[in-house]
């Protein structure tokens, strides 16, 4: 009986264009009965297919982490250091230019720049180093970081955390898209002993607000839910929710990513346990059917090696970036999959891979209104005729067909 709820809601879903709130909790609940998961991946999938085809498609990247320094201390984070530990980094303007030769060397044509929030906030010794080469705030050095990575001949994809509408319109011209994830909008989380509690940037109206800006603005936003801090499901059902209502009144969400949490073990947080691969796909198909078909669903596949398989098949259409030269420093433990055994494994799923740059294909053939018309060009040139990513020099005769 269970099993054939979850399949006739699912079904529904698929129908409606959309899964609601009350629904996706009857169909958790109908996930512990023998093919209630089968029974919601195969609808998830079907509204993959019919928004976005067999392709599913990744982003060949270089990760750019300018500084690991943050004002926010979420229990769980491995990435933000303290100013004085010995893996404290802010990378120069050489360093970049050297990262972004690379990345063109080896084809990659996004250049994710990725950094703690506002550290000059928090930290003295930030804030000398910033008077004396000049900068007089974070968005100053990621600004001319992405003017060095334009340079170089990739597209910048900004995720520098919480910044203001002012700020992301300055960077606006500079990037190809921007980010940043939602992670949850539990306000509980951020209650005293909870894991945003020290953390005033993860304050969900604030990432809201800046989600509404970014709408304002017309940036492709790229967003996501974190899954495993500590939340509930009808908190991850809500983050969903806001997700799907910032889309319909915005339009600008080009991206959303599920990201599960893995422990550091040098965190507070080292002994919550890893989320269980069911529950991962679980939500990829209910990110799917709550978004509809045509909002580009990522999961990424080095956060998720043992699952690859039945997770190309559960609704995402987009592995996310992956790099052949940058490790991934939110999760440095966790290696990238080589792309020609994602490739392979694409294909054993019924489906083919694609590479796209920061835009997706749909976004920068008919969408211009939602960029820069320099950066729109410079996008442009980098894309093939269809919109997928243009590697001439690396284009294998698989990847051209
Ligand atoms: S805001 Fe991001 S970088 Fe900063 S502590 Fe939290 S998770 Fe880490």
């Amino acid at each position: 009986m269970a099993t054939q709820q979850v399949e006739s809601l699912a079904r529904s879903a698929l129908e409606a264009g959309t899964l609601g709130g009350k629904e996706a909790l009857l169909i958790l609940e109908g996930l512990r009965a023998p093919g209630g998961l089968e029974a919601l991946t195969e609808a998830a999938f079907e509204s993959k297919v019919r928004g976005k085809g067999e392709i599913i498609t990744v982003s060949r990247n270089v990760f750019l982490p300018l500084t690991n320094l943050c004002r926010n201390r979420c229990t769980y984070c491995g990435f933000a250091k303290q100013p004085d530990s010995p893996e404290a980094h802010t990378y120069t303007l050489d360093e970049v230019s050297e990262v972004v030769t690379g990345g063109v060397k080896t084809g990659c044509t996004e250049a994710l720049m990725c950094l703690g929030d506002k550290p000059e906030i928090a930290y003295k010794r930030y804030r000398e180093w910033m008077a004396e080469t000049g900068y007089e705030s974070t968005i100053d050095l990621v600004h001319e970081a992405c003017k060095v990575a334009l340079e170089g001949g990739m597209l910048p994809h900004t995720n520098a955390g919480i910044m203001s509408g002012e700020e992301m319109e300055r960077l606006r011209p500079l990037n190809a898209s921007m980010g940043l994830m939602m992670e949850t909008t539990s306000q509980r989380l951020r209650q005293k002993g909870m894991p945003h509690f020290h953390a005033p940037d993860k304050d969900p109206a604030r990432r809201i607000r800046m989600h509404e800006e970014a709408g304002e603005l017309k940036i492709p936003f790229t967003t996501g839910i974190l899954l495993g801090i500590g939340e509930n499901d009808q908190e991850r059902i809500d983050t969903l929710l806001t997700l799907r209502a910032l889309s319909e009144r915005y339009g600008n969400i080009q991206e959303v990513i599920v990201q599960p949490f893995h422990p550091k073990h040098d965190t507070p947080m080292r002994s919550q346990e890893t989320i269980q691969d069911d529950e991962v796909i679980a939500w990829v198909a209910l990110t799917r059917l709550i978004m509809g078909s045509e909002m580009n669903i990522q999961a990424p596949p080095n956060l998720a090696p043992e699952m690859l398989s039945r997770l190309a098949r559960a609704g995402l259409n987009d592995w996310g970036g992956v790099s052949p030269v940058t490790v991934d420093f939110i999760n440095p433990e966790a290696p990238w999959p080589a792309i020609d055994g994602l490739r392979e494994l694409t294909r054993s799923s019924g489906q083919k891979l694609r590479d796209r740059g920061p835009i997706y294909p749909d976004w920068l053939l008919g969408r211009p209104e939602f960029f820069d018309s320099a950066m729109h060009e410079s996008a442009l040139r980098l894309a093939t005729d269809e919109g997928y990513a243009r590697r001439p020099h690396h284009q294998s005769k698989e990847e051209a067909a």
